[in-house]
């Protein structure tokens, strides 16, 4: 019953359904901390909305659709202690923890997430140094320039209004890349062993990385940056 309930807040439920976490999250953001604490029942029900943006809750008499258009943000430690990868300080962890760890996110999730990012500790000399950082004014100026690149490029299809929304058929069409660039993720998909939804991610990522740079073309720069994001799908990450 309690594995149930859970559900249910989180994707929508009930005798006549009512909406979950991820609808009351349509148009925005959809942050899950600690990403692999979450029953992985729970992330399960994640897949369909990531890819159709509703969720549908069926009933013996009823059949709902909720709307689910959110943009999903989570974060975990990349070990139980939290220490694996760290520069300084050792990871404690008996062997296989870190895989099981990593496991409790499934393949399929990670595949339907664009960016996949490690942030390591950032150091005191970091911290200290005079070199100025980028400011948010400067870097919404080149989203908002991005988007309204965006805006432009689907004017005549009113259900996309990003590039992650992109059919497959569109995707092949929008974003061309250089015989270089097709061996560059040829390779990248053979030595990550990445899949066709993977693939798909990273030409879209690329497209977005091309527009935030102004560049009307997908460079091969471009595209090796979206393939870095991917960090997760590579074996051996937890080794
Ligand atoms: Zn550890």
């Amino acid at each position: 019953m309690l594995k149930y309930r859970y559900l249910w807040f989180f994707a929508g439920g009930g005798g006549l359904p009512q909406p979950g976490e991820i609808s009351l999250a349509h148009n925005g953001v959809l942050f899950l901390d600690e990403l692999p604490e979450f029953k992985r029942t729970v992330l399960e029900v994640m897949r369909q909305p990531l890819e159709e943006r509703r969720v549908t809750i069926s009933r013996a008499k009823v059949s709902v659709d909720f709307p689910a258009n959110f943009m999903l943000m989570a974060s975990m430690n990349p070990c139980p202690c939290g220490y694996y990868n760290h520069p300084e300080k050792e990871c404690v962890c008996p062997p296989g923890a870190v895989q099981r760890y990593l496991n409790k996110v499934s393949g399929p999730l990670l595949d339907r997430i664009d960016l996949h990012v490690e942030v390591t500790p950032v150091s005191f000399e970091q911290m200290t140094s005079d070199r100025k950082a980028e400011s948010s004014d400067t870097i919404r100026e080149r989203v908002i320039a991005a988007r309204a690149v965006q805006d432009k490029r689907f004017e005549n299809h009113p259900e996309v209004h990003s590039n992650a929304l992109m059919p497959s058929q569109m995707v092949k069409e929008l974003c061309l890349i250089s015989t270089a660039g097709k061996a560059l993720l040829k390779n990248a998909m053979e030595k990550l062993g990445l899949s066709a939804r993977a693939y798909d991610r990273i030409l879209k990522v690329s497209r977005t990385i091309a527009d935030l740079a102004k560049s009307e073309e997908i460079k091969i720069e471009h595209l090796a940056e979206a393939i870095q994001y991917r960090s997760l799908d590579r074996e051996g990450w937890a080794g």
